[in-house]
C-alpha cells in the first residue's frame, strides 16, 4: 500500500484519526492469541497488517471495501483478538478493520433477542441483558474482552453450553447482516439456517456488521468448588449433574491433578493432590448440589451466590481455554488440545490415553449440549508439548479411538474442524469474495479462479 491509498480510505471515513498507521498500534491489532499454540507461533510470528481501519458503521465499511477491492488489498476483520488460532493474523498485509468502535447495543426485544453492532463486547450484552431479565446464552470464558462478532466469526461455545448447546445450535443466532467484498458491496441479510454460511467462517466470507442473538431468561446463579481425591470419583459425580436435566447448570467442569495447581489466584480453595469440579448452578440448587457432591465423596471448598462478572473468585477464569492460559504460566510447555469424548466409552478413551501418553495428557474435561440435546464429555485437555510429531501423534491417536478432536494448531477454517461438511462458507465465499481479499489464506479450499470462473459461466 503507499501513500495514495492511505489518504483515500481516510477520506473514506471521515476521521482521519480512525486510520491508524503507528507501526506499534499496528502490530497490536494484527495479533490474537496464536501463541498458545508451538505450531502456529513458528507459522504466524511477525505477520502484520499495514494499517488499521476503524469504521463506524456498515456505509463506511461498504466505502472502504469498495476501494480495497478496486485497489486488490486484503481486509482482515477484527474484534478483539481474543482468538487462539491466529483468526485474525493478516497473512498478506493490507487492512486491519478493527470493529471494536462499532460497539452498540440497539435493542434488547421483549422476546430476548438482542440486537446489536459487532462490536459490543459479550460481556456488556450479558450484563445489559440481565437488567432486562435476560442472559447469554453460551459465552467463552473471554467474555469480558471479546466481541459478539468475533464470537460469531470464530468462537464456538463456552460458559451455557452444558445447558444452551454451541453458538451455532439452537437458533441461538436468529440473523445477521454482512456486507460483501464485490465490485459493490453489499449489505445482505442472513436469517434461520442461512445464517450457518457466515458462522465460524474466521471473516473470510463478509465482514459481519448486525447481529440478531437469542438469549435465555436470567437465572441466579451460584459457584460451587468440590474436590475428590479421585479423578474417576469427580467425573463419576460431574457426569451425573451435567446429564441430568434436574439441575439448572452453567458450567459443570472437571480438572484433573497438577491442573488445579496452576490456579495460582484461588490456591486456598485448592487442596495438594485433588481433582476438582467448577459448577455453575442455580442458587436454588446449591443446597442441594453440595449435598450431592458430598454424598459422592467429595469435598466443597468454596461456594457461594455469583454477583456477576465481577465476582471473586470468577470461577469462568479458569474454565474452557483460560485453564491451558494458567497451564502456561506455569510451564510454557504446556498447550492444549479441542476434544470430544463418547459419552458411551468415554472411561474407556481416557484408560486408552492414560496408558499411551502418561502425563502428558491432562484431562481437563467440560461439558456440553450437542445439536441432539445429549450432555456429552467435551474436553480441552492441556497437552505437554515436545515436538509438533509427537502432538500429531496425540491427534491420530484420538481419532484412532474415536475421540472427535478439533484440532486449535491449524490455521485454516477447514483444519479446524469446525468446517461444514456441506461446504455453505465456502460457497458464500465464491458468491461474496471472488477475488479472495477477506482474510485471504485462512480458507484452504478456496482458489479465486474457481470463483472467477463461476461468475463467468452465470
Ligand atoms: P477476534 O479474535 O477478533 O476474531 C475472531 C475471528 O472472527 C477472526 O477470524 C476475525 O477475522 C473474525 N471476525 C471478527 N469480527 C468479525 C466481524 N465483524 N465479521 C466477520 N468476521 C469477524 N472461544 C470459545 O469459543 N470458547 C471459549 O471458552 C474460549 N475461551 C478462550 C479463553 C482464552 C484465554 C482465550 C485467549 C481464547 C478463548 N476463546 C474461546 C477464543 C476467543 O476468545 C473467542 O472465540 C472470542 O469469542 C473471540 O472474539 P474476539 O472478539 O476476540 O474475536
Amino acid at each position: 500500500m503507499d501513500t495514495n491509498h492511505i489518504e483515500a480510505l481516510r477520506s473514506l471515513v471521515g476521521d482521519p484519526a480512525r486510520v491508524i498507521l503507528n507501526p506499534q498500534i499496528v502490530e497490536q491489532l494484527s495479533r490474537d492469541f496464536y501463541w498458545y499454540s508451538p505450531v502456529l507461533r513458528k507459522l504466524l510470528d511477525g505477520k502484520m497488517g499495514e494499517v488499521v481501519v476503524q469504521p463506524l458503521s456498515a456505509v463506511e465499511i461498504q466505502g472502504v471495501l469498495r476501494f480495497c477491492y478496486a485497489n486488490n488489498i486484503p481486509v482482515t476483520a477484527r474484534g478483539a483478538g481474543t482468538g487462539n488460532y491466529g483468526q485474525a493474523i493478516p497473512l498478506e498485509g493490507g487492512v486491519v478493520l478493527d470493529l471494536s468502535r462499532m460497539d452498540r447495543i440497539e435493542e434488547i426485544l421483549p422476546e430476548g433477542v438482542a440486537i446489536c453492532q459487532p462490536g459490543v463486547r459479550l460481556g456488556e450484552l450479558e450484563n445489559e441483558g440481565r437488567k432486562a431479565g435476560w442472559e447469554l446464552r453460551c459465552y467463552p470464558s473471554t467474555i469480558i474482552k471479546a466481541s459478539v462478532g468475533g464470537f460469531l466469526g470464530g468462537g464456538s461455545g463456552g460458559i451455557g453450553t452444558v445447558a444452551h448447546g454451541y453458538l451455532r445450535d439452537y437458533q441461538t443466532v436468529r440473523a445477521l447482516e454482512v456486507v460483501t467484498m464485490e465490485p459493490e458491496p453489499r449489505i445482505v441479510l442472513h436469517q434461520g439456517e442461512a445464517v450457518h454460511e457466515i458462522l465460524h467462517a474466521w471473516g473470510t466470507n463478509g465482514i459481519i456488521t448486525k447481529i440478531w442473538l437469542a438469549l435465555t431468561p436470567a437465572v441466579n446463579w451460584s459457584q460451587c468448588i468440590a474436590a475428590f481425591d479421585t479423578f474417576a470419583a469427580a467425573f463419576d459425580s460431574a457426569e451425573k449433574i451435567a446429564t441430568d436435566s434436574g439441575w439448572i447448570k452453567r458450567l459443570v467442569t472437571v480438572f484433573e491433578w497438577p491442573i488445579p495447581s496452576f490456579f495460582t489466584p484461588i490456591r486456598q480453595f485448592v487442596p495438594e493432590g485433588k481433582t476438582l469440579i467448577f459448577f455453575m448452578i442455580a442458587s436454588a440448587q446449591l443446597a442441594e448440589l453440595e449435598a450431592a457432591v458430598r454424598e459422592s465423596g467429595g469435598t466443597v471448598t468454596q461456594s457461594g451466590e455469583y454477583p456477576g462478572l465481577n465476582a471473586r473468585p470468577l470461577l469462568s477464569d479458569y474454565t474452557w481455554n483460560h485453564t491451558t492460559l494458567w497451564a502456561m504460566r506455569s510451564d510454557e510447555a504446556y498447550t492444549y488440545l479441542q476434544c470430544g469424548f463418547d459419552p458411551d466409552t468415554v472411561r474407556e478413551q481416557m484408560r486408552q490415553l492414560r496408558e499411551r501418553f502418561g502425563q502428558e495428557f491432562l484431562f481437563h474435561m467440560e461439558f456440553m449440549k450437542n445439536g441432539e440435546g445429549r450432555v456429552i464429555p467435551g474436553a480441552i485437555p492441556v497437552v505437554y508439548y515436545t515436538t509438533e510429531e509427537r502432538l500429531n501423534d496425540m491427534i491420530d491417536f484420538c481419532r484412532e479411538i474415536g475421540v472427535f478432536v478439533a484440532n486449535p494448531h491449524v490455521n485454516n477454517v477447514e483444519g479446524g474442524g469446525r468446517y461444514r461438511a456441506d461446504n455453505v462458507q465456502l460457497l458464500a465465499k465464491l458468491r461474496y469474495d471472488p477475488k479472495g481479499l477477506l482474510n485471504p489464506g485462512k480458507m484452504a479450499t478456496f482458489h479465486s479462479e474457481s470463483a472467477t470462473a463461476g461468475a463467468k459461466t452465470k
